[in-house]
This record gives structure tokens, sequence and C-alpha cells, in this order.
């Protein structure tokens, strides 16, 4: 926690101008345009990786990136999903897995903590399928391969909700899936058309874009 302590003051000494002038304007809002849901993993930063300031993204962190279906007994992850659609109107909600992925390892090896295994329950139907040899990569390892599945997984989850429903079929909201390589440091997106994760590089950017854009 040392790093962190220190950090506060270095934050405090170098807050420029312009960062100081943006959190004055926040303290009056937010008006994020998307809900991220992603690992609670320490090396997952979704600020970072993807170059974005204070009030930009609503970020709903857990293990393993998990939306609990509309059905399930579970009101943290819906409230936040809920809130960031409902209350702040944000249009697209990002699905963001990644490799080497504790919760993924811990749902395909088992484990004894008892509110982890509740917990990762949501993504057994993801692990059933990859067991079942469906997979988006299969030069990946097997956690990988479940690790993307899994950002699909929950895309349906959310999509089980009726308010969500309704705003893709007003087509006032959108739902991708991302996933982060840790070893890389490269974000894909998962392309439908292609039925795989392709890396976002200035030319997916572009093709995300536009696909933005038209919808
Ligand atoms: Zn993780």
């Amino acid at each position: 926690m040392r790093k962190l302590i220190q950090g506060i003051v270095e934050f405090r000494k170098s807050l420029t101008e312009e960062q100081k002038a943006l959190f004055k304007k926040l303290a009056s809002g937010q008006r994020p345009d998307t809900l991220v849901i992603g690992c609670s993993d320490s090396r997952i930063v979704p600020n970072l990786v993807a170059s974005t300031d204070p009030g930009d993204m609503f970020v709903l962190r857990n293990l393993g990136n998990l939306m609990p279906p509309a059905d399930a007994q579970e009101n943290s992850a819906p409230a936040a999903m809920e809130f960031s659609v409902l209350s702040l109107n944000v249009s697209d909600i990002i699905i963001c897995g990644h490799s080497e992925c504790g919760a993924m390892q811990a749902l395909a090896e088992g484990t004894a903590c008892p509110h982890l295994k509740s917990w990762l329950q949501y993504g057994e139907e993801a692990l059933n399928k990859v067991r079942e040899g469906i997979t988006l990569d299969s030069t990946l390892s097997e956690h990988n391969q479940l690790s993307q599945v899994n950002v699909l997984q929950q895309m349906e989850h959310v999509k089980s909700y009726a308010f969500i429903r309704e705003r893709l079929e007003k087509k006032q909201l959108r739902v991708h899936g991302l996933w982060f390589d840790i070893a890389k440091a490269d974000v894909y997106c998962y392309e439908k058309s292609q039925d795989r994760f392709v890396l976002i590089d200035e030319k997916e950017a572009q093709q995300i874009l536009n696909r933005i854009i038209v919808t």
C-alpha cells in the first residue's frame, strides 16, 4: 500500500490546471457514454488501455467480468447496469474479458472458496461450451479460450434483461465484447461476421466506428 499512499500525494502535487478544471466540472454530474464490465484483476486498467479520462466510462468490475442473467437472485451487478442504462443513458455496454484470468482458471479447475464458487456459477454455461469443443481460437490455452467464450456468454446475460432488450430493439443501445491480452497489452473486439476476436488496430477501430455511426 506504500506505493498507493505515496501516489496520492504525488497526484495532488502533479495535478494540472486542466485536470483540476475537469474534476470541478465533473462534480456537477457525470455523463459517461459507455458501461464497461471488466474483471477485478489488478492488471486490467480500462482507463489506461482506452486512454480515457475521469467521467468517460462507467465501470463495473467483478471477478470474471460476469453479469448474472435476469432470472438470477443477484442485485449488485444488475443494479450497476440498471443505473448506467436507465439513469445515465449510456449508449454502449462492453463486456471486457482478459487473458490469464484467475476467475476463469478457478472456474475451469474448481475452487474451495464458497463465495467464489457460488459467483462463478454465472460462467458455467461458458465452461460447458468450451468442454463441448466450442472455441473462438483453438491456439489459446484452455482458460484463455474459456475467457473468450465467457465474454460472449456474458453479452447474452446482459441481453436477458427486458430493459436492455427494449433499448436494443429501439437501437438506443449496443452490446460489445472486448478481450485484453495482458502479455501483448493488445485489445481485441469480437466480430460476429468472423466469429472471432480481432485486434483493434487503426483499421479495426475504423470498422467499429463505422458500425456505431450506421446503427
Ligand atoms: Zn480476470
